[in-house]
């Protein structure tokens, strides 16, 4: 029998699901130091070393090889038989956001780790190398501020980190740089610099990235596992504004205002007009106008409001659909300007690409799905992942989603261990192939 037209073999189903078991307690360790609210695994801080403390020893434990890199990112490797061979990597990251969930990053690791384990506790060697990785600083975001971008551990790793990022970011709480943060946590900044990485693309068969998902769509659909087809990208102006003129809300006629907030309102109704039909057409987009508003302290119930403030997110799998809703965008600006006499200036866009799963490895998963017998669909990924630097590095990359309610990045995200379970099957069986 083909290997791909077969399940996990008899004795590491059994030894998976008694790593698994142990994962609940591993969870428990990872959030202990917050026994009350949200986990504060902050980026290069105190509580993001606690996870990497824990990992560490956990893969000493299992007598895998570890090392740190000068990122700080931490490689846990199990030896395969061709040690010469591409190696498979999986992983996500460690750190979370400011009174974030348990789940978010870290069952990507854990889950990993319980597949070394695994093997480790049936005597199995994997053909190739399978390497764990920990990134630092996914949420980077969080917990600093200024022009640059996050991801930081898995860029960093790739070589593709710029490093006057690492000057510009600045903590929100006390001001110092990212640069200075990495050195606190023991990490070598110079070494971005220097142009170095930490692991070769062309040496890697593969990267799988276990996630929670971070939307509904798994907990609506009833299913535990997703296949991820794509991670967004994204077009976001952060800082649009229309510009009237204010006036007397009885005595102006429509034909003599420059309303700003119609103009606006005009601008939103028909760019979610177009979102319907990019859908009707099967393309992948969402639209969101996170902030709108207008300043209080100078308009009021009987003004005609002379100025709105707002912001634009869009997101979509395909770079041309974003293109084309920009231009859009502009030009609809444009039109309502005139016709509404107000100035309508949208600012600019800031856009990060989308990264495209490897097609192979996506139909290999749903293949994976059928032989484990794990109910399962396909989706997109809204959310930015350590992923999309792998595939944006030429690795062939996939993601696995596992359902989760109340969404992510607040206290209350809630991930099923059976749901876990099945998850962790599938990655353990696309690792062997
Ligand atoms: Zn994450």
């Amino acid at each position: 029998m083909h290997a791909a037209d077969a399940g996990l073999d008899a004795t590491l189903e059994p030894a998976l699901r008694e790593a698994v078991q142990g994962s609940a307690e591993l969870f428990a360790l990872l959030r202990a130091p917050w026994p009350e609210g949200g986990v504060e695994r902050d980026t290069f801080g105190a509580g993001e070393q606690h996870a990497h403390d824990l990992l560490l020893a956990r893969g000493r434990a299992l007598g895998l090889e570890t090392s740190v890199d000068f990122a700080g990112n931490l490689w846990l490797t199990s030896p395969g038989h061709d040690r010469g061979a591409p190696a498979w990597v999986t992983g996500s990251h460690l750190d979370s956001v400011p009174q974030g969930g348990n789940y978010d990053g870290a069952a990507g690791v854990v889950a990993g780790l319980a597949v070394l384990q695994a093997l480790h506790a049936c005597g199995q060697r994997p053909r190739r190398d399978i390497v764990l990785a920990a990134f630092r600083a996914e949420e980077a975001s969080s917990w600093y501020r200024g022009d640059f971008q996050s991801h930081v551990g898995s860029r960093a790793a790739l070589g593709m980190l710029d490093p006057q990022e690492l000057q510009r970011a600045r903590h929100l709480r006390d001001g110092r740089s990212l640069y200075d943060g990495m050195v606190s946590a023991g990490a070598r900044p110079q070494e971005i610099r220097l142009g170095h990485r930490s692991i070769d693309p062309s040496r890697c068969h593969g990267f799988l990235e276990l996630h929670i998902e971070q939307g509904p769509v798994l907990v609506e659909r009833g299913l535990p596992v997703g296949v991820v087809t794509g991670i967004r990208g994204s077009a976001r102006a952060r800082e649009a504004t229309i510009h009237g003129v204010d006036a007397h809300s009885g005595a102006v006629p429509h034909e003599y205002r420059h309303d700003a907030v119609l103009a606006g309102a005009e601008f939103c109704h028909r760019m979610d007009q177009a979102w319907t039909r990019v859908r009707a057409e099967g393309g992948d987009l969402v639209f969101t106008v996170g902030r709108l508003f207008t300043d209080a302290q100078r308009h009021s119930i009987t003004k005609v409001p002379g100025r709105l403030d707002f912001s634009i997110d869009l997101r979509s799998q395909n770079a041309a659909t974003l293109e084309r809703m920009v231009t859009l965008a502009r030009h609809l600006a444009g039109e309502i300007a005139t016709a509404r006499r107000v100035r309508i200036d949208l600012g600019a866009f800031n856009t990060s690409h989308p990264a495209v799963m490897d097609p192979k490895l996506v139909d290999s998963l749903d293949a994976g799905c059928a032989q484990l017998k794990i109910p399962a669909m396909r989706l997109p990924s809204g959310a930015g992942h350590d992923a999309a630097d792998f595939a944006a590095a030429g690795v062939p990359t996939a993601m696995i989603f596992v359902r989760n309610d109340h969404g992510s990045h607040n206290p209350h995200e809630a991930m099923n261990l059976d749901d876990f379970a099945h998850a962790t099957r599938l990655l353990a069986w696309q690792l062997l192939q």
